[in-house]
């Protein structure tokens, strides 16, 4: 018999987990508004929030942990993870901050200035937070393919090539900093873009002289994905993917919390000596001085080796395959769910589960709502509650498509929980006809509203 497919792991260090009931929950929600963000985590059974700082470091990175240097300038652990960026991304220049925006805040700070325009593959929200801010413009120039769930693409996070020219060739150059790839495209579903796109993007942006910026968070498991699915790079090793990939930036900026494993922290990656130096001065007032920058030492290390290892391709082929198990089994409940599966999460597509209740009346927050009181499982709303109002006429703004993202964390839970979770969305789904209606706004922030919005049922 062929042998059944097993994860290249054992576990050294367990964490027990809190039941609670099903009324427990029905409260519980209630009282932190019908918003996911507002729950304690040990009333959540498993929780699929986020994949952001969630996942399990490995004994070797916890290693790192215990001989960090922890001097204030020139650390050993600050060496380590800048030999590690060189050697596995390639960048000369590095800062680390303590996570993803914070790294989008300086480097922004340099780059981005009133009436600019960012165009690229569906900017991440604190990304598109930070360029509005800034009372700038983030122009989304994905492929059409990507707003159909079930259309099958395999690289449903490239950029229309065409819809980016149109925007570098329109505008006055000067006015457009950066084009920013994001790998792989959260905002559309943790979808990969190909290689032959990203060489597209960055033609284009030599032609035009802006620079190309990758938003890096996933950039191991868009590698995965590169792997295989791209023709010509099946016999390529991940790590020489990944140096591919990055040689068509200028820059970086990465959430170490994803594809890094670790807990906390994220860096900018330059190859420009001059801007490395102008984004130095905002990381010595925002973050800390350049060789810590928002992390301790311990950090930096356990990251260097977190680089490595989320670089290899065992690891990845576990990760993606654990996320594809739960996404099949969905899918032969009959959940719809976009396709292909992403490679961090699994987003259900709440239009289609709930087609009678409407997007002002936030879908996919009320299936996250069911799922928690079901199962005790926590997802979170990627529509029209996180694609906040617009900034000028303040009316909500209706994404394409309304997600439930279901993120699954690294190295942490096992196949019996991904059956566990499908089976609470089984259970929401056989009942989906008897919600009637959804939810209604009580009070919001004015900017990234998802995370402490205030909602009830209608
Ligand atoms: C998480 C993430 C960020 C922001 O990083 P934080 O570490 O959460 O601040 C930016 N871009 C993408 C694509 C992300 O997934």
């Amino acid at each position: 018999m062929d042998l059944p497919y097993a994860e290249p792991f054992k576990i050294k260090s367990i964490e027990m987990l809190k039941r609670t009931t099903k009324e427990e929950r029905y409260s519980l929600i209630k009282e932190a508004s019908y918003n996911l963000f507002n729950l304690k985590s040990d009333y959540v059974y498993i929780d699929l929030l986020t994949d952001s700082g969630t996942g399990a470091m490995s004994d070797k990175q916890w290693a790192e942990i215990m001989i960090g240097d922890e001097s204030y300038a020139g650390a050993r652990s600050y060496y380590k993870l800048k030999k590690a960026i060189k050697d596995i991304l390639g960048f000369e220049y590095f800062l680390p901050t303590h996570q993803g925006r914070a790294a989008e805040n300086v480097l922004f700070s340099v780059l981005v200035k009133e009436g600019d325009i960012v165009p690229g593959n569906s900017h991440f929200d604190t990304t598109k937070g930070h360029i509005e801010f800034r009372k700038a413009i983030a122009v989304d120039c994905t492929i059409e393919e990507a707003f159909d769930s079930t259309l099958i693409h395999p690289f449903k996070g490239n950029v229309d090539l065409e819809k980016l020219e149109k925007v570098l060739s329109e505008n006055p150059i000067e006015k457009i900093p950066m084009v920013i790839m994001t790998l792989t495209n959260n905002t559309s579903g943790g979808q990969p873009v190909s290689m032959k796109n990203l060489k597209g993007v960055s033609e284009l942006c030599k032609k035009y002289g802006t620079r190309l910026i990758i938003d890096s968070a996933r950039f191991a498991e868009n590698a995965y994905f590169i792997k295989i699915r791209e023709e010509g790079y099946q016999d390529k090793t991940i790590k020489d993917i990944v140096k591919e990939t990055f040689s068509y930036a200028d820059g970086m900026t990465m959430s170490s919390k994803k594809d890094a494993i670790v807990n906390m922290g994220g860096f900018i990656g330059l190859r420009d000596e001059d801007l490395f130096k102008q984004a130095s001065t905002f990381n010595i007032i925002y973050e800390g001085f350049i060789t810590y920058g928002g992390m301790s030492g311990r950090d930096m290390g356990a990251l260097a080796q977190g680089l490595d290892e989320g670089t290899e391709f065992d690891y990845l082929e576990s990760r993606i395959k654990q996320v594809a198990y739960l996404g099949q089994k969905m899918k032969d409940y009959g959940i719809p769910v976009m396709e292909p599966f992403g490679g961090h999460a699994i987003f259900v597509d709440a239009k289609k589960f709930f087609p009678h209740i409407p997007q002002s009346e936030y879908p996919a927050q009320l299936l996250g709502v069911e799922l928690y009181v079901e199962g005790g499982v926590r997802g979170v709303e990627i529509g029209t509650l996180l694609a906040d109002r617009d900034p000028v006429t303040r009316e909500d703004r209706y994404p394409k498509l309304e997600l439930l993202r279901l993120a699954i964390p690294r190295r942490v839970y096992t196949n019996n929980h991904m059956d566990y979770i499908a089976a609470s969305m089984k259970n929401v789904f056989d009942r989906r006809n008897e919600y009637k209606n959804g939810l209604k706004i009580l009070s919001e922030a004015p900017i990234m509203r998802h995370f402490t919005v205030k909602l009830d049922k209608i």
